[in-house]
């Protein structure tokens, strides 16, 4: 008998990945997580139903987490990851040696301990030596750490459960105050076939709050609709400021110094979002 995973993306419309191995299925404090072995993409996190991330395309997305923000400020030393318990863009960040201190703050525990066990190559740097890791709620972490960091990364999952409030304009504002005053923050905005009001939403209060406001996308197969976007608000630095050339060369997949740019060009339905 053939087993299948399948998430429903929208009421209407999923994808649907075939099973070799359920390595582990518990119902948390926070939520439903499984860990699947699936034949085309290998190890899968699904937390309440919905792809976290996977072995054969985890790159795409914690390289464009990291990277775009990374090489805009010109000395991230303190970095700050909302949710991130895989550790996939923990190990992103640990390839810019200007990082003295990472903290990651995930609210759920059992994430981090599955994702060391079951996702060695995603969660592998979570041990280093130059990251923090806490088990909190990122929500209450930004409020409690004023002018702490340089860089913050929100990669927390979408706009449920634990994680309703890591996309409110309070939030914004609490990160903007997290931030040192040149400091850069970027969150994972969903997609634009799926979920467009929430990228007009948070582009609208993102610009309230920030000077700099860029959205750019990047292709993730197993996500809602393949077509991702993230938003980087920043106080001083321009991603598209940036010359490419003075990027150094760093081991990536997906991320390349052109390609810092070229993700910020949006096709027009998604540009026509970020106006206004
Ligand atoms: N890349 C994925 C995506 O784009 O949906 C996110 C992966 S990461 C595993 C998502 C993490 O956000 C989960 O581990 C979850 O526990 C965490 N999370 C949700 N709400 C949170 C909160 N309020 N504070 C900290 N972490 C939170």
């Amino acid at each position: 008998m053939e087993l299948w995973y399948t998430e429903k993306q929208t009421e209407a419309f999923g994808i649907t990945a075939k099973i070799k191995e359920t390595l582990v299925r518990e119902k948390t404090e926070f939520q439903d997580l499984a860990i699947i072995d699936t034949e085309e993409f290998g190890r899968m996190l699904v937390l309440d139903g919905m792809v976290m991330t996977t072995v054969k395309d985890e790159f795409v997305y914690h390289e464009m987490v990291a990277h775009p923000a990374l090489f805009t400020h010109p000395n991230p030393r303190k970095v700050l990851v909302v949710g991130g318990g895989d550790g996939g863009v923990i190990r992103e960040i640990m390839k810019h040696p200007k990082v003295e201190k990472a903290v990651l703050v995930d609210i759920d525990g059992k994430v981090i301990e599955y994702s060391k066990k079951f996702l060695p190559e995603i969660a592998g740097e979570l041990d280093n030596p130059r990251v923090e890791v806490q088990v909190n709620d990122g929500y209450m972490h930004i409020h409690e750490h004023k002018n702490e960091y340089d860089i913050i990364m929100v990669d927390s999952t979408e706009p449920v459960g634990p994680a309703v409030e890591l996309f409110s304009r309070g939030f914004y504002q609490a990160i903007y105050e997290s931030l040192h005053e040149d400091g850069i923050f970027v969150a994972q905005t969903d997609n634009p076939w799926f979920k467009a009001d929430l990228i007009q939403s948070v582009n609208r209060d993102v610009k309230e709050i920030f000077p700099i406001v860029r959205v750019y996308g990047a292709n993730i197969p197993t996500y809602p609709s393949g077509l991702w976007t993230f938003t980087m608000g920043s106080k001083v630095y321009d991603p598209l400021e940036v010359d490419e050339n003075t990027i150094p060369e760093i081991e990536t997949k997906y991320y390349t110094p052109k390609l810092h740019k070229a993700a910020f060009v949006l096709p027009k339905f998604v540009e026509d979002l970020c106006k206004g």
